[in-house]
């Protein structure tokens, strides 16, 4: 069995093959199948741009194909920067996205917020299969951490005493978004192969 992603981002290649190594399956980038295109994501939800991703590509291939998209929601700015995660501050730019949202949650007490992932799964009869992770916790007020990516560094999960930036990326796997939506894709595909 063949799954084709939506990317050719190799550290997102790399975290799936690791996660799905057990499995028979084999995975491909895009460029794999010759989808050299960027898909514009300018849905207004994680589920639209997922969706638009594993389309495209879906429309080239009739093996399996996988999408993702991820957000953090923060609770009092009405889910704000949600969609807009990777483009908070304009262009893409982890330092101007973090300092954006610790302005702009200067005068909230309610700092709660969540990372969502989003998943999509097409099968070979064109099946859309919705999968999705959910890790929470709060903004904490200022930078904590040189690990990671993203806001990793002022994400701190319920439960936990350090910022997603201070644990290790083995650490961070056993609870993140990413990881639970990539678990649930894992028995989705462990159920189809034993079929
Ligand atoms: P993507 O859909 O995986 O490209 O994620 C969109 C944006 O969300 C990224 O550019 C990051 O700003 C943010 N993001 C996604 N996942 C994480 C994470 O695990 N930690 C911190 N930020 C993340």
């Amino acid at each position: 069995m063949k799954l084709v992603l939506s990317t050719d981002n190799k550290n997102k290649i790399k975290e799936i093959k690791n996660l799905l190594e057990d499995l028979d399956i084999e995975i491909l980038g895009k460029s794999d199948i010759g989808a050299d295109f960027e898909v514009e994501e300018n849905g207004e939800t994680l589920y639209d741009n997922a969706l638009l991703k594993a389309k495209a590509i879906s429309d080239k291939t009739d093996d399996y194909v996988l999408a993702d998209d991820t957000g953090l929601f923060v609770n009092s700015l009405n889910g704000e920067p949600g969609v807009h995660s990777a483009r908070y501050a304009s262009e893409h730019n982890d330092k101007l996205n973090r300092e954006k949202l610790l302005k702009n949650l200067l005068n909230c007490e309610d700092r709660s917020a969540y990372f969502k992932t989003q998943l999509i799964l097409i099968d070979k009869n064109k099946n859309i299969i919705p999968l999705e992770g959910v890790c929470e916790g709060e903004i904490i007020k200022e930078e904590r951490g040189e690990n990671g990516f993203g806001y990793d560094s002022i994400f701190m999960p319920n439960g936990y005493k350090e910022t997603f930036a201070e644990m290790s990326l083995s650490e961070k796997n056993k609870i993140s978004h990413r990881s639970k939506a990539l678990q649930k894709l894992k028995i989705k595909l462990q159920n189809v192969n034993n079929c």
